[in-house]
């Protein structure tokens, strides 16, 4: 979708103007009078063409959720008329009284809500709208505009990515990705492949790749190598597919497995946009440990004992709690970062979404200020996270009868136990949090501004989280 910034309002058909309305008890006694219920759409004519109205529900409990709603109902709308470009009056936006981040929800939404994985159609029919015109006045609407889009370009290529079957988006492919934006935005990039990998002493990450015959890749992405800052270290799990290994899945939807590398993906994302914008705020070093888990003559097999980087013993119960193995070995190569903290994102655990549902996804962080501040981020765009706990009662089930740990304790608690694993390999003194996004990763329904596939969820919390959210807000938010 093109965002383009007018002064004027332009008059073509094909053109519909969107009037965001809250409940109106008038309609009740007056029919030329739109009531505004939620998800409610009426069409009409305006001297800008046609006119859409959408409602949005009783003032009182209108939120950015519920506008962000409104847009995409808005841009389906469109698309059911043929409607090829939306017009909205930044004037009428400011009348919501949705605070100040109404443009950006508003952009973002519409650009996500147009999205649709196509690449691998040969034919794909056009997509309605294609265009959205905010009228305004205001000369400095285009650089924020851009920045919106470039924020929401994050989000749609790690849709893509997670969307991308595993032949495609092979851990070589994401490398590859990332040695692109090294070339085009100044990072710094640096692929380490299986021999790099073992020779730093990732006995937990090599475990999970000897199986495969597709070649692994450790890709390090430093957003400003000259920086001697401490930078935010973001892990991501890149397991670009998962079968479970010996401890193979069941069949039914291991296609979804493809999907296992969301993590890493939404940390690509994060990368595009801070390169698109330029965005210089905090130096952010991403590291995605990025693999296949395949059975195979070489898997690790249950029983087996391997050594993490900082010298942790653990035995293999289950190949396919493989997540926290890559994730053990990352957080011990972050240390060298001196991070000034680190948050890992994964697909880590089907317990998650068993406790908190598809939609939501936990947070299990080792001071409150993160925590909080996680948690404000994600809610200012509609990424829920829900605390989790670390409790040290909850440690004594991962001890192993032979090694220092294993890789799963029992399934109830599941989520926990893995966030209680990774704390074991979390650089001393270094504040982390472990977001846990195996439900909102995916979704299986249309809803909102999600198609069905990969929603692209975390990009936009970390993007808040670092790059826009300053600490007098983000301590006035929680
Ligand atoms: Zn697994």
């Amino acid at each position: 979708m093109q965002v383009h910034v007018v002064t004027d309002y332009p008059l073509s058909p094909g053109q519909g103007l969107v009037q965001f309305c809250v409940e109106n008890p008038v309609a009740e006694s007056d029919p030329s009078i739109f009531s505004g219920k939620k998800g409610r759409v009426r069409m009409g004519m305006s001297t800008a063409g046609a006119l859409l109205e959408v409602g949005m529900g009783p003032r009182s409990d209108l939120d950015m959720d519920g506008f962000r709603e409104a847009v995409s109902v808005a841009v389906r709308t469109a698309a059911r008329q043929e409607i090829h470009t939306l017009v909205v009056d930044t004037a009428h936006l400011n009348t919501l009284e949705l605070g100040h981040r109404v443009l950006q929800e508003l952009v973002i939404t519409a650009y996500l809500s147009t999205y649709g994985f196509t690449m691998l159609k040969t034919k794909s029919e056009q997509d309605f709208p294609q265009e959205l015109l905010l009228i305004s006045q205001d000369k400095g609407l285009h650089d924020q505009v851009a920045h919106f889009i470039a924020v929401a370009q994050g989000v749609a290529l790690a849709r893509d990515l997670v969307n991308m079957p595993s032949n495609m988006a092979t851990p070589q492919y994401l490398a590859d990705l990332a040695l692109d934006f090294g070339q085009k935005y100044g990072f710094g990039v640096r692929v380490l492949e299986a021999p790099e990998i073992i020779q730093e002493g990732m006995g937990c990450f090599a475990a999970v790749f000897q199986g495969s015959a597709t070649p692994a890749k450790f890709i390090v992405l430093d957003s400003d190598p000259q920086s001697s800052e401490s930078p935010l270290v973001f892990i991501g799990k890149g397991i670009t597919f998962d079968t479970g290994g010996i401890s193979l899945k069941p069949a039914a939807n291991m296609h979804e497995m493809k999907g296992d590398m969301a993590g890493a993906a939404a940390i690509l994302g994060l990368f595009q946009a801070l390169g698109l914008t330029q965005n210089k705020k905090q130096r952010i070093v991403g590291l995605l440990p990025c693999t296949d888990n395949m059975p195979g003559r070489q898997a690790i097999k249950p029983g087996d004992v391997v050594t993490a980087m900082n010298k942790t013993t653990v035995e293999i119960l289950n190949t396919d709690a493989e997540g926290r193995l890559i994730l053990a070995d990352a957080l011990c190569y972050s240390a060298r970062f001196k991070p000034k903290a680190i948050v890992d994102l994964a697909t880590l655990t089907g317990a998650c979404v068993v406790a908190l549902g598809p939609k939501v996804a936990a947070i299990f962080s080792t001071t409150a200020t993160l925590d909080q501040h996680l948690r404000a981020s994600g809610s200012l765009v509609g990424e829920r996270f829900w605390p989790m706990p670390l409790w040290k009662e909850y440690a004594a089930p991962l001890q192993s009868e032979i090694a220092d740990l294993k890789n799963i304790a029992t399934r109830e608690g599941g989520a926990i136990y893995a966030a209680l694993f990774l704390k074991h390999f979390v650089p001393q003194g270094v504040d982390w949090a472990h977001l846990d996004i195996a439900g909102p990763a995916w979704s299986n329904e249309k809803v909102s501004i999600s198609h069905k596939g990969a929603t692209g969820f975390g990009v936009r919390t970390l993007w808040e989280f670092s790059m826009v959210l300053d600490q007098d807000e983000a301590d006035n938010l929680v």
